[in-house]
């Protein structure tokens, strides 16, 4: 039988691609946006699904759209990864994320409670909200301890997700993803704008590179494989919590160097700018993904730099 999957934020990075991961597995994808006025189809175009979706506006911050949906679809599957995902932007815009990323979380699962759907529901939340941590991988048991207006709402979202679960029977995964990039990631995150910037200085249209504090490391993976992740946490008949990361993690400048001598661009085109530093940032952060590996048979071997170069490629292709 067809199952029918719910994806809120389906215009970003991971819905596009979890999207088609759906589509191939035969689902009936239905995605969720803010508003049809800034509805853009230009990754479900790239990724060749754009006839395989079924659009829905739909506000996440009010309760009766997402009952409406609900009743209309009354999906197998529900994956909120509708959210103002930037921890730089938070600091700019602390009430609205805090908010928007806490209120839709709890709209969703207050919904499907109130209607007793058995509705699985996947929550995407982020080893931001582990920030401060204490020792070395983190685990699945590492207490939160979160650095950014970012990182507070996707930690709340998180324990909305357990407390459905644990007193109501809400059928509810928290999948803990690490840093994830892919081609279709937005422009203004590190890893793509370092890339898209390093071009354009290649071709002659920008100059330099102006980044904020990146003798930092993060845990960074690719995108497509970790979707996969997200998929497979849903299809357990037991709702758990999974952290989705490589493993390792690697210094944003260390990112800079590859891609700059990919390209044969020189250091000096570098510009380190303490304006663009950041109130709190987290020093270093990698996780532990054997449970994901083990119990989900998650499969993720990646090395970043091997990804650094698929997506240099991509990027150059589509520039
Ligand atoms: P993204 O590219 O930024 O997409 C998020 C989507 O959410 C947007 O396309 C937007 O779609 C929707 N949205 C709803 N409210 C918004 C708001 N106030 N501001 C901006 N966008 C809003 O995010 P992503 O990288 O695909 O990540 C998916 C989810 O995983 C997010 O919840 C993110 O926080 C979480 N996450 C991501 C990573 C990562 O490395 N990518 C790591 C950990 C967790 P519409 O405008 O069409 O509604």
């Amino acid at each position: 039988m067809t199952k029918t999957a719910i994806i809120s934020g389906v215009t970003g990075q991971d819905g596009a691609y979890l999207a088609q991961l759906l589509i191939n597995e035969n689902y009936k994808v239905v995605g969720l946006t803010r508003s049809y006025n800034n509805f853009n189809s230009r990754s479900f175009k790239y990724l060749g699904i754009d006839d395989k979706i079924i659009i829905e506006e739909c506000d996440l911050l009010d309760f009766s759209s997402i009952i409406k949906i609900l009743i209309k679809y009354k999906p197998d599957e529900f994956y909120n990864l509708g959210a103002q995902s930037s921890v730089g932007a938070s600091f700019e815009q602390p009430i609205g994320t805090i908010n928007y990323n806490t209120q839709s979380v709890l709209n969703i699962l207050e919904s499907v409670r109130i209607l007793t759907m058995d509705t699985k529901v996947y929550q995407a939340s982020s080893s931001e909200m582990y920030g401060q941590v204490k020792s070395l991988p983190v685990s699945e048991k590492t207490p939160l301890h979160p650095l950014s207006p970012y990182a507070i709402s996707k930690a709340s979202g998180y324990w909305i997700g357990v407390n459905y679960r644990e007193s109501y029977g809400v059928h509810c995964v928290n999948g803990v993803l690490f840093n994830h990039e892919s081609y279709l990631r937005s422009p203004n995150f590190f890893v793509k704008k370092v890339i898209r910037t390093s071009l354009e200085i290649k071709n002659g249209i920008k100059s330099h590179l102006h980044v904020g504090h990146i003798d930092i490391k993060r845990d960074f993976g690719y995108a497509p494989d970790y979707v996969k992740a997200m998929w497979l946490s849903l299809q357990q008949n037991k709702a758990d919590d999974y952290l989705i990361c490589s493993g390792k993690s690697i210094y944003l400048r260390d990112i800079i160097n590859y891609t700059f001598d990919y390209l044969g661009i020189k250091k000096d085109r570098l510009i380190e700018d303490p304006s663009l530093f950041r109130p709190t940032d987290i020093e270093d952060i990698y996780g532990d993904n054997t449970k994901a590996k083990s119990a989900l048979k998650w499969e993720y071997d990646k090395s970043f730099f091997n990804v650094l170069d698929i997506l240099i490629e991509e990027e150059k292709e589509n520039l």
